[in-house]
């Protein structure tokens, strides 16, 4: 396109996964051939929480059998890493906000079910006033558009402040994240999509889905762009 041509000689930048120079506004920084590299996962998984590796002779992960999760599934489109992370970090910590639409598009490609509203999980607002945007609310605010469902942005707030998910471990995290959310409004016997950007450990999409519940839902989807592979022993 010309346009995007024209664009690039104003965003002249080099591929940061590949060193090669970018060749497409829409996914500039990253080139168009890391992009198109971005693969869906297709592995084995959890049929629930989708936790990826486990035997093919499951259907359930340990967790997901001892307790149910309150989200009904949790889809995402890739694993954390390589293009996609180098993506999502982009868009997260340097503010490279035209991704959150090809991002956001990615996840038309996952077996969403049909839903009355969709919900990004939220940031505190002290931290939203550091970052200024939630790339979470911006990815959702694109699928919203495009399966013509309302963006239910202000059902979920984060109501306590958390460390960073990669300053903590896995037990802790969870304490830290109890009752950090808290959902309200016009929800009851609503179906819902909650979007995260990368699943870690689950704690967080837990938690929301738990409060949308609590708060009257009839059944939250969590749909995320990543998920990080489990490393041993979380
Ligand atoms: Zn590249
Ligand atoms: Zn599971």
């Amino acid at each position: 396109m010309l346009f995007s041509k024209l664009l690039n000689l104003f965003f002249p930048s080099k591929c940061p996964v590949c060193q090669s120079k970018s060749d497409n506004y829409l996914y500039n920084p990253l080139c168009t051939s890391c992009w198109k590299g971005i693969e869906k996962y297709s592995g084995p998984a959890c049929g629930i929480c989708g936790l990826p590796a486990i035997s093919i002779h499951t259907t359930l992960c340990e967790s997901c059998m001892k307790a149910m999760p309150p989200f009904a599934r949790a889809l995402y489109y890739g694993i954390y890493e390589g293009a996609l992370k180098e993506a999502v970090h982009l868009l997260k910590f340097n503010g490279v906000k035209r991704l959150s639409k090809p991002l956001g598009l990615l996840l038309l490609e996952l077996p969403l079910p049909e839903v009355d509203g969709i919900v990004p999980v939220p940031m505190h607002h002290n931290g939203l006033k550091k970052r200024e945007f939630n790339q979470t609310a911006a990815i959702a605010a694109h699928l919203s558009k495009k399966l013509r469902v309302p963006l239910m942005q202000d059902v979920l707030k984060k109501i306590k402040e958390t460390p960073p998910q990669t300053d903590v471990g896995g037990d802790e995290r969870l304490k830290n994240l109890k009752n950090a959310f808290s959902a309200s409004g016009k929800i009851s016997g609503m179906d819902l999509l909650l979007i995260d950007d990368v699943i870690t450990t689950g704690a967080t999409v837990r938690e929301c889905a738990r409060a949308l519940m609590k708060a009257g839902a009839k059944s939250v989807t969590v749909a995320a762009l990543a998920r990080s592979m489990p490393r041993q022993n979380t």
